[in-house]
């Protein structure tokens, strides 16, 4: 991998979003030596979908969410008010049809495996990438380094973890099956839930830490590599001549010319690039956080977690709590149902009782930019100097700094650290 600093002759480079996935971006081209400004409508970086996500760093866990046990999954959860997914598919949403008939299209067991494995090339070669920056800006986020552990209760779920737990280790995934004892002796916090649990599945080499402390750490450190950062400003559209980029278009009428744009704009990508001609297979699945303070309590965990049953995740960062979970498919607003914000608390008190004081918990919602087929879209589009870095879905903080990485590549020329076959938009076809 290469992490030296080369200087090339200027180019100027816009990106657009300043996510996590927009952060990175910009920070991976400035190292090449590119001038970059990054333009976002919030006024800092990372307030949005990359603001209070669930904290995990799981290369390890790159499972679309289409397999071939989906359909049963779907049956099981459908009508349940507390259920990890609501899709309402009687709504008359084009988009939501649309993505869902891709999205079936991927749960057969060839597809499936062949989505995962060309998400764990970017989450794999993230991981390396952001210990790399790690290393060479000695951010810190609330990182922790030890692993995360899935814990089971559905015996139909835990065969079927287990089985794909065998095709993940035949990618060298670092997985170990664990028995209840074995996993509460990782993670003692879920003493409470012995009874209930039946196996786990563990990942030491994982990690978690706060996305949005990174991104806005990041962004500091790529200021000083001479990145500019526009804020509080709404990017209107693009604008082409023949099949070339011509300009970023700014609310209010501003042009601003560049030689490469790159769209990060999550779930927002698509109506951009509407603009000049085409959309993306991108459907916010709308996702639910809490965090609580544990200061002066005992109990929390520190190992990472996924409970697979809810599909929740746990991260410890620092002196707080963070629970996230759940899936709703329902259009473009972030605004926080609070029935579902509330199962999220109720069941992160039902597993830990004593970790945290729950009276006066942050709760937040976020969209997933999410892809039928889970991995994300990195790459050239049919408009030349035009590159799309987005469709993360749930796993945009995993992915951010290896998919920075490999599009500043691509942008500046230079061969990417990984094989980029099948993750462009021309996989979809049209
Ligand atoms: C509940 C939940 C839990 C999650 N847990 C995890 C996890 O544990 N691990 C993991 O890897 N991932 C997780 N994710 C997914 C992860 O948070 C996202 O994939 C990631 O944040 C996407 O980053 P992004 O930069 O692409 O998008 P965003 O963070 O949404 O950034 C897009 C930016 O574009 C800007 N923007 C949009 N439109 C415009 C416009 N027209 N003009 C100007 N600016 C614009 C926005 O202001 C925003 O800052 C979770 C997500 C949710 C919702």
């Amino acid at each position: 991998m290469r992490f030296s600093f080369r200087v090339m002759f200027s180019m100027r480079a816009i990106v657009l979003g300043a996510g996590v996935v927009g952060v990175g971006t910009a920070y991976a081209l400035a190292r090449r030596g590119a001038d970059v400004l990054v333009i976002d409508r919030q006024p800092a970086p990372a307030l949005e979908t990359s603001f209070a996500n669930g904290g995990q760093i799981s290369a390890c866990h790159v499972t679309p969410w289409a397999t071939p046990n989906t359909p049963h999954q779907l049956a099981k959860w459908f009508g349940r008010p507390d259920a990890p997914l609501y899709l309402p598919f009687w709504k008359p949403d084009l988009d939501l049809w649309r993505w869902g008939i891709l999205f079936l299209a991927n749960t057969s067991m060839t597809r499936s495996c062949r989505n995962m494995e060309r998400a764990l090339r970017v989450a794999l070669h993230s991981r390396n990438t952001i210990k790399a920056w790690r290393a060479e800006t000695g951010l810190h986020y609330d990182e922790r380094t030890c692993g995360i552990l899935n814990f089971y209760r559905d015996p139909r779920e835990f065969e079927a973890a287990c089985r794909a737990n065998a095709a993940m280790n035949a990618h060298g995934l670092d997985r170990t099956v664990k028995t209840p004892d074995e996993c509460i002796a990782l993670e003692p916090a879920l003493e409470h839930a012995r009874k209930r649990i039946i196996g786990g599945i563990y990942s030491p080499s994982d990690e978690s830490g706060d996305a949005m402390m990174f991104a806005q750490g990041l962004a500091k450190e790529a200021e000083k590599l001479g990145v500019r950062f526009r804020f509080d400003t709404s990017v209107a559209g693009l604008e082409a001549a023949g099949k070339t980029l011509k300009a970023v278009v700014l609310e209010g009428g501003e042009r601003l010319t560049c030689d490469a744009a790159v769209v990060c704009l999550g779930s927002f990508s698509g109506k951009l690039t509407k603009s000049v001609g085409f959309g993306l297979p991108i459907y916010p699945a709308k996702g639910y956080s809490i965090t609580v303070s544990t200061e002066g309590r005992s109990g929390a965990p520190t190992v990472s977690l996924i409970d697979d049953e809810n599909k929740m995740v746990f991260s410890r960062l620092g002196e707080r709590l963070r629970a996230a979970g759940t899936a709703e498919l329902n259009g473009w607003s972030d605004a926080i149902d609070q029935r579902r914000a509330d199962v999220i608390l109720a069941k992160t008190r039902d597993l830990f009782p004593e970790a945290a004081d729950y009276a006066e918990p942050n709760f937040w919602a976020g969209l997933r930019p999410s892809t039928p087929d889970s991995a994300p879209i990195i790459g050239a589009t049919p408009v030349s100097g035009l590159w799309l870095n987005t469709g993360h879905g749930t796993l945009g903080w995993t992915m951010a700094a290896g998919s920075g990485d490999v599009i500043a590549d691509c942008v500046t020329g230079e061969t990417p650290a990984i094989d980029i076959d099948g993750l462009g938009m021309d996989r979809f076809g049209r």
